[in-house]
């Protein structure tokens, strides 16, 4: 090592004007987008920093090393989260993760740690899916859970595919999906990541063992009507799918509130042509829905597109629906989990009702979170926020865990 530990504080300080969106507020970092990339240099610099070799594998995943004795990668402990950010998101969720993973590695430095297998840190692309709209898209293409033919046929908002994105960032298109050599590098997997609810600032406690991840699904409603003049067509002549699209979004929250634990949201609209005095032809309306039961969401949706294309209906509107990604609920590794909790016996455990990339890859590898409290609660909004020393205590209790999968046995030999 030659330099000194640095706080969690200190490293998101220095990424701290990356990537800021002055219009919306907060943090826009799209995958492979200006702001990305730069954070994937910081990724690159830091790794560098602790004399660990970094490769860009074939998903555009950044991998960080510490090999284990005799040079060897395999079992490797590994830690990290992603870089990327919803459009206007918060400065924590994803380089919280990746931030207390290096600060991790410097208190293992510091401790004379003498690990008994390799060590990586992983930075994730597009976990938001905030610009090519399929979260987990990096963990979900090495995992096998993304079809690579499907992925290449995805674009962001400015038409761009992920295909020319991933070019621009030196990463070889054709050679994406699923990847077992990295799967097979991987002994655990333990991604910290900024709390996205109130359950740790309810009882009072900095760091949180994660138990599951509820499933998450986007669908996309097309809501269509009669594109028309905003001045020269009476009230009585329309088909206006604005006002359909309206009722579908209340009828969302309505259909929502009856199902105990659901949740159901439209974050985004978007009407063609999207002129301010024109009646639209149609408007798309995602919709984002989460459920703890999986057998509840299909549910879900069936009442939802019910419900929308009977309100459109009552506007001459009409509805078809797309689904666009889903994941079911995770139950993560609980002998990997009883393990990390005997650790960190102080820390409650907690389900997580966002996705993340550790659900992914608890399909092929035992994967395990822990959370850092957010004292607003707040996430994927500006106002998200993690104060130092609870981001301290994260670190620590990440450090802890690594120590333990690092020297103790190897965590896929005791699962
Ligand atoms: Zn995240």
């Amino acid at each position: 090592m030659n330099h000194g530990p640095a706080t969690v504080g200190q490293l998101l300080r220095e990424i701290h004007e990356v990537g800021r969106d002055p219009r919306r507020g907060g943090y826009s970092r799209f995958a492979y987008g200006p702001a990305e990339l730069e954070l994937r240099e910081w990724f690159v610099e830091q790794a560098a920093r602790r004399s660990m070799d970094t490769e860009t594998d074939r998903n555009g995943i950044l991998w960080a090393w510490l090999p284990g004795p005799g040079g060897s990668c395999e079992q490797a402990v590994v830690t990290g989260s992603h870089l990327d950010s919803v459009p206007g998101g918060g400065e924590f969720d994803g380089p919280l993760g990746v931030a207390s993973a290096f600060a991790a590695v410097d208190l293992l430095n510091a401790r004379g740690l003498t690990p008994q297998r390799a060590l990586a840190v992983v930075a994730f692309p597009e976990e938001e899916g905030g610009r090519f709209g399929q979260a987990c898209l990096g963990s979900q293409l090495m995992t096998g859970a993304m079809d690579p033919d499907r992925a290449l046929g995805l674009h962001d908002a400015d038409g761009i595919s992920l295909a020319e994105a991933l070019t621009g960032a030196g990463v070889d298109p054709r050679h994406i999906g699923r990847d077992d050599e990295a799967i097979g590098r991987i002994g655990a997997f333990v991604e910290l990541h900024v709390e996205q609810g109130r359950g740790l600032v309810d009882r009072g406690q900095p760091v949180a063992v994660g138990s599951s991840i509820i499933g998450h699904g986007l669908w996309r409603l097309t809501v269509t009507g009669q594109g028309n003049h905003a001045g020269a067509t009476r009230m009585t002549d329309r088909r206006d799918p604005m006002v359909a699209a309206g009722a579908v979004v209340v009828a969302v929250r309505d259909v929502a509130r009856t199902v105990q634990d659901a949740r159901a949201t439209v974050g985004r609209i978007e009407p063609t042509p999207g002129g301010t005095n024109v009646i639209a032809s149609r408007v798309e309306v995602w919709l984002d829905i989460r459920h703890p039961d999986d057998a509840v969401v299909p549910m879900l949706v069936a009442t939802v597109t019910e419900r929308a294309r009977a309100v459109a209906a009552a506007e001459g509107c009409e509805v078809t629906l797309v689904e666009e990604s889903y994941g079911g609920s995770v139950r993560l590794d609980r002998s990997l989990r009883d393990r990390v909790g005997a650790v960190l016996p102080d820390a409650p455990h907690l389900d997580a009702g966002a996705g993340h990339d550790a659900g992914v890859l608890a399909e092929v590898v035992p994967a395990s979170m822990l959370f850092t409290r957010n004292p607003t609660g707040i996430s994927h909004a500006p106002q998200e926020q993690v104060d130092d020393a609870d981001a301290e205590s994260g670190a620590a209790a990440l450090a802890d865990v690594l120590q333990d999968l690092l020297s103790g046995p190897s965590p896929r030999q005791t699962l």
